[in-house]
């Protein structure tokens, strides 16, 4: 994720607006094999910000079969989870905030016990379900509340089309509690697929290949994605809309509102390249597709590196690619954060302090090493900001490794994690030298790909 504060303000959109050739590009051949990352058993590992334990029982695999009514502002079917348990667990604890649970049953439809636990203020609630003896799926039908942390509405006119409205998802750090009944721990990676149901005209977009091709019947169009890698569950991630495709190259392309597209393609337009020089670096891209969704003027965020489906806020368009650093951001975040993933959030910082240190040597391959320094030496500023702010140099949260427990993990958050801790990783750099230190990193993505890491 990228803050991206000074440039969130509310812009109109004055681009003509101008119809972009819809693709069918997404059907994408999802290679991966479809193996589950082990959870990690060390204390450092353990989430202070979900209420499973996955040691017990852990879910590995989440089908989501949902509706999306603009009406009534939820998002409402049926997650079917596929769990690996101990012999003898007798239940397994999900995350909740605000789910308006109708009923839980087993594969075979037989019911089983569930029971939603007191509120933390922070953290949602604990949704405890009983196992059988050889109970290894769970289907839970559900609807998301209206006032979901996750899911933000917009009304058409917070578009820049004015004629329909928008929804779009924001996972990270712990919001997909509110939308998806499933361990939202990002120690706990899960393979994903959904079936997503909106009304017929609007497009679905995922951060998963596409598993089928859409289909419109009976007033609905009915989308299909499908994650074989497994990621950390706030990466699943959705957004609908009056949304328009164009590629950018083989391999990436850009999704917007149709009103919007020709500036984001323009202003997006080094993207293929930049895929290429971040591989160089790092090893090859292993997400298949790379995309750009453009979001409404309202997106709270710069951007959030969903995987496949970068989703960025409009603001980045300055007309002179002086903001695509940030693409640069949530691209390195293929490989740190996403393939390589903070277990818990006290170790956010090797989410975002890789990405920042990635991110600048992107843009030093791409545009040189005076643009690189630039944005090095506003990110030290950045720095002293957030040391000031976080209690100075004594101060527990300037650390990168960093205590959430019994907070909102986000209000630990700062340029810390992200300028620290890229000032640290530029510090082994110039120690080892950078021949050995890129050697390393590349190591590290690889060793830990579609893993959860501590510090
Ligand atoms: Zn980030």
């Amino acid at each position: 994720m990228k803050l991206f504060p000074k440039l969130v303000v509310v812009l109109t959109l004055l681009m003509a607006a101008c119809k972009g050739a819809e693709t069918g590009n997404r059907v994408d051949a999802n290679d991966a094999q479809a193996t589950v990352a082990p959870i990690l058993s060390t204390a450092d590992a353990v989430d202070p910000s979900s209420f499973a334990s996955p040691l017990e029982a852990r879910v590995k695999h989440v089908a989501l079969d949902l509706g999306v009514d603009f009406d009534t502002k939820r998002i409402g079917g049926t997650a079917t989870l596929d769990i690996d348990r101990k012999p003898d667990a007798r239940e397994i604890i999900l995350d909740d905030n605000g789910l308006e649970i109708e009923s839980v049953a087993d594969a075979s439809g037989q019911p089983l016990q569930w029971k939603v636990g007191a509120k933390d203020p922070n953290l949602g609630t604990p949704l405890a379900i009983a196992l059988n003896p050889d109970t290894s799926q769970i289907v839970i039908k559900y609807k998301s509340a209206p006032q979901a942390g996750a899911l933000l509405w917009l009304t058409p006119e917070q578009t820049a089309g004015k004629k329909l409205p928008f929804l779009f998802s924001q996972g990270q750090s712990i919001e997909n509690r509110t939308w998806i009944p499933t361990q939202d721990s990002p120690g706990v990676r899960q393979t994903w697929e959904a079936t997503i149901r909106v009304p017929a005209g609007m497009t679905a977009v995922m951060s998963a290949p596409r598993g089928a091709e859409p289909i419109t019947q009976g007033g609905e169009s009915v989308f299909n994605y499908k994650m074989n890698h497994s990621v950390a569950p706030y990466m699943i991630a959705l957004a609908v809309g009056d949304l328009a495709f164009k590629p950018l190259g083989p391999r990436t392309g850009v999704w917007s509102e149709p009103a919007t597209l020709p500036a984001a393609a323009s202003e997006l337009a080094d993207t293929e390249k930049m895929v290429a020089a971040a591989e160089k670096l790092y090893g090859p891209y292993q997400w298949g597709r790379y995309d750009v969704l453009v979001l409404p003027p309202s997106f709270p965020f710069g951007g959030m590196e969903n995987p496949n489906m970068t989703f960025l806020t409009p603001t980045f368009i300055a007309g002179d690619k002086s903001l695509v650093s940030l693409v640069a951001h949530e691209l390195a975040h293929s490989w740190s954060g996403n393939l390589a993933t903070n277990a818990n959030w006290n170790d956010f910082w090797l989410n975002e302090g890789m990405t920042t240190y990635a991110e600048r040597r992107i843009v030093e391959e791409l545009y040189g090493k005076k643009v690189a320094d630039e944005q090095i030496a506003l990110g030290i500023d950045s720095m002293n900001k957030a040391v000031t702010e976080k209690g100075g140099l004594k101060g527990a949260d300037t650390r990168l490794h960093v205590d959430v427990k019994g907070r909102q993990p986000d209000d630990a958050g700062s340029d810390i994690a992200y300028e620290k801790g890229a000032a640290f990783l530029r510090t082994l750099e110039a120690r080892v030298g950078r021949e050995r230190f890129d050697e390393w990193l590349k190591g590290w993505f690889n060793r830990h790909a579609f893993q959860p890491v501590t510090s």
